[in-house]
């Protein structure tokens, strides 16, 4: 695939992720976010994870890290994406501000632009009937941490083009991933079972069934999972989860996925997990 431009809106902990990935891939990346304090961030986190994964990963013929990071614009301003082919969406869970970037996104880039949405589990119809090229929207969960995990969900709304899931998965493979296709419903595959999944353990704490370290540890020695679901809330983000879950009870009012209580004082608190250095665990 011949390099391409990309926006990526939202410099947050999916963002970062998402830009580093593109910009290794050679690809030129309009990152934006609201205030220049957080792309400051942004970009430190980008350079700590290159250097990290020059740690441990010694190839030959690397690129140096300021060559990735040279491609990549750091921006408060949406002008530079009047030239963007594809934008990917990675801003906070929340119908209303994801409603006017997609909105904004539309009326400023080309009418060849895709947008993809990284949502948990807002609905990429949803998302889509923001703009005017709904055929031209789909949703690409990808995971976190992005430039380690390989496969990406990719969600196929109720008007996207067979054309555009082609654009997107070629976009992903020149960044050395590949994406499984489901259709569109809240929460699609993953993140209707994991948030349950999460919710419920939460709930085993709060009853003191069991400790957040005995909860995954279970998971962990009994299931062979790499990680037990509170660590992964932690990874994830506990104001995300808490967003997520409230997203999946709004949408199919179901009383299945009412958020726990602990999960929305622990975010009342600010314990958002280890972006901000407290969550079920203590990091730093
Ligand atoms: P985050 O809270 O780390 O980052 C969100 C970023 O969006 C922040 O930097 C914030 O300043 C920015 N933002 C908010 N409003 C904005 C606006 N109007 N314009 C521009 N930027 C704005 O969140 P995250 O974990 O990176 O999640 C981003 C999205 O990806 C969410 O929809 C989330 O559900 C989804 N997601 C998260 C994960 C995960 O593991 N954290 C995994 C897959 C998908």
């Amino acid at each position: 695939m011949s390099k391409q431009i990309v926006g990526v809106v939202g410099a947050g902990v999916m963002g970062i992720g998402v830009s580093q990935s593109l910009a290794q891939a050679g690809h030129r990346v309009l990152l934006l976010d609201l205030e220049l304090d957080i792309l400051r961030h942004a970009k430190e986190e980008i350079t700590k994870n290159l250097r990290l994964q020059r740690m441990l990963h010694k190839a030959a013929n690397q690129e140096s890290i300021g060559e990735i990071i040279e491609r990549i614009t750091f921006t408060t301003d949406y002008e530079p994406f009047a030239d963007a082919d594809f934008v990917i969406e990675n801003v906070v869970e929340n119908w209303d501000v994801k409603k006017g970037i997609h909105n904004k996104l539309d009326s400023i880039c080309p009418s060849r632009a895709v947008f993809a949405a990284n949502t948990s589990a807002i609905s990429i119809t949803r998302i889509g009937s923001a703009t005017r090229r709904p055929d031209r929207v789909l949703g690409m969960h990808f995971m976190n941490p992005v430039p380690m995990k390989p496969t990406v969900e990719v969600i196929r709304g109720y008007h996207t083009s067979e054309e555009t899931l082609t654009i997107a998965q070629n976009l992903l493979a020149s960044m050395g991933k590949k994406g499984v296709v489901v259709n569109d419903m809240p929460g699609f595959v993953s993140n209707r079972v994991l948030m349950l999944t999460v919710n419920e353990a939460v709930y085993l704490v709060q009853d003191q069934v069991a400790s957040a370290e005995d909860v995954d540890e279970i998971f962990r020695s009994c299931f062979g999972h790499k990680m037990g679901p509170l660590e992964t809330a932690d990874l994830i983000g506990l104001d995300t989860i808490l967003y997520s879950i409230e997203v999946l009870y709004e949408s199919f009012n179901d009383s299945k996925y009412r958020p726990c209580p602990l999960l929305k004082k622990m975010v009342d608190a600010g314990l958002y997990g280890r972006k901000n250095g407290k969550g079920f665990y203590t990091y730093r």
